[in-house]
């Protein structure tokens, strides 16, 4: 099992608050389809021989100003060069998802994506208010927003994940409410929200700087993600991830237009399997500048985020590399496994450095920070999980770092 990460880097845009790396030059992207498919054959041999690929996930950037049959030309490739477990109709078996813009999506852009085996869409919304998505300089309003998803339901997608942003100057708790109400009366089967961060070289950063922009302080924005849990898990979402939800399955209903969507089988989880990949360390290629990769144990390697470079070097000059140590995996291993609501099991990590974090794992415990959970596994082998409880989930940062080494 792994998992393929294809990076596009263009955007129509910026963002106020992005901090992905992405160009707007249209001119390079006609070079960057070679470039790309030099980089998918030079890299076939990246997975170990068997590897079957589950997963495959175009982020960006804005796949979305791509055309299909530009993103067809790079499935195809892809196709030749690794061992995909693609399955007629198995949308529980392989998962293909497509990051998209509201504004890209028409009837023929989302025939198109199915055509060419795309089952799960992620869509940035961000807000169903318009004066919000235009301080965000995002470039569809909310109706627009809306639109493009009853256009994708139509086309037949049974996977959709929506995004929200909060805890922003500006956004009241009213607004949060209203923003929650409208996404889950829209029901789309997964739902990822974040809390807006100040990051490094964007215009929010600028307008920080300029004293432009005050951040919120994390009380409200603490109250505002207790809201975004009240309300999802009442709507019948399960959090899986600090900022992911997954639609339970037995909540499926007629407000789904599309065909077939009531012939999902019961045990399809909505969760990411392509992220839920990553938070389990399961292999992955990302191809494409600045995409990550991780050989499922302890080599990481990155493509330096410039798409000029890219589309002119050869292959190995694009990207650097590091074999982790035994303590970064230890922290690794705190910092993914405690992010998810399933815990990490203690089994997994390193014996002798565990020994040196059993006081704090204790103390945490004493502070009702952690939950031990012991299960058995399908084997019968005894699981040793902690779990950071979710009303805690907002100063998970500070628990994790409490584990580091
Ligand atoms: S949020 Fe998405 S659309 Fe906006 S700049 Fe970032 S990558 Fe581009």
């Amino acid at each position: 099992m792994a998992g393929i990460y294809v990076h596009i880097p263009f955007c129509n845009s910026f963002c106020i608050y992005c901090g992905f790396y992405s160009v707007i030059n249209k001119q390079i992207r006609e070079n960057y389809i070679p470039a790309l498919k030099r980089e998918i054959s030079g890299r076939r041999n990246f997975f170990t021989d068997g590897t079957k690929i589950n997963t495959l996930y175009f982020g960006g950037g804005t796949p979305s100003v791509m055309e299909i049959p530009q993103l067809e030309e790079i499935v195809q490739c892809l196709k030749e060069n690794f061992d995909f477990a693609f399955a007629a109709g198995a949308v529980d078996k392989f998962e293909f998802t497509v990051e998209v813009n509201p504004d890209d999506i028409t009837p023929q852009y989302a025939d198109g994506l199915k055509s060419i085996g795309v089952n799960r869409i992620s869509m940035g919304v961000q807000s169903f208010i318009d004066e919000h998505l235009k301080w965000m300089h995002r470039r569809h309003t909310a109706k627009e927003a809306i639109n493009a998803y009853h256009i994708l339901r139509d086309a037949g997608f049974e996977n959709i994940s929506l995004d929200l942003i909060f805890g922003f100057a500006g956004l009241t708790a009213r607004q949060w409410r209203y923003n929650l109400d409208k996404i889950t009366s829209l029901r789309p089967d997964h739902i990822s929200a974040y809390q807006l961060s100040i990051d490094e070289g964007t215009a929010l950063e600028a307008l920080a700087n300029q004293g432009k922009y005050l951040p919120v302080d994390a009380d409200e924005c603490a109250a505002q993600y207790a809201a975004l849990q009240n309300v999802l898990a009442a709507a019948g979402y399960d959090q899986y991830e600090i900022s992911n939800f997954a639609r339970r399955t037995d909540t499926i209903s007629s407000h789904v237009s599309g065909s077939g969507v009531n012939s999902l089988p019961r045990s399809i989880s909505y969760r990411s399997q392509h992220n839920s990949n990553y938070w389990n360390k399961i292999p992955y290629l990302g191809l494409g500048p600045g995409a990550h990769s991780f050989d499922g144990s302890n080599h990481r390697e990155w493509n330096f985020p410039n798409v000029e470079n890219y589309c002119n070097l050869q292959t190995k000059e694009i990207r650097s590399g590091e074999t982790l140590t035994e303590k970064d995996i230890f922290n690794e291993s705190i910092m993914l496994g405690l992010r998810q609501t399933d815990g990490l099991d203690l089994n997994a990590l390193n014996k002798g450095l565990l020994k040196t974090t059993l006081t704090a794992i204790a103390r945490l415990e004493d502070e009702h920070l952690l939950l031990q959970d012991n299960i058995k596994d399908n084997a019968g082998n005894e699981q040793f999980i902690i779990k950071i409880p979710t009303d805690k989930f907002f100063i998970s940062d500070s628990i994790m770092r409490d584990l580091f080494l």
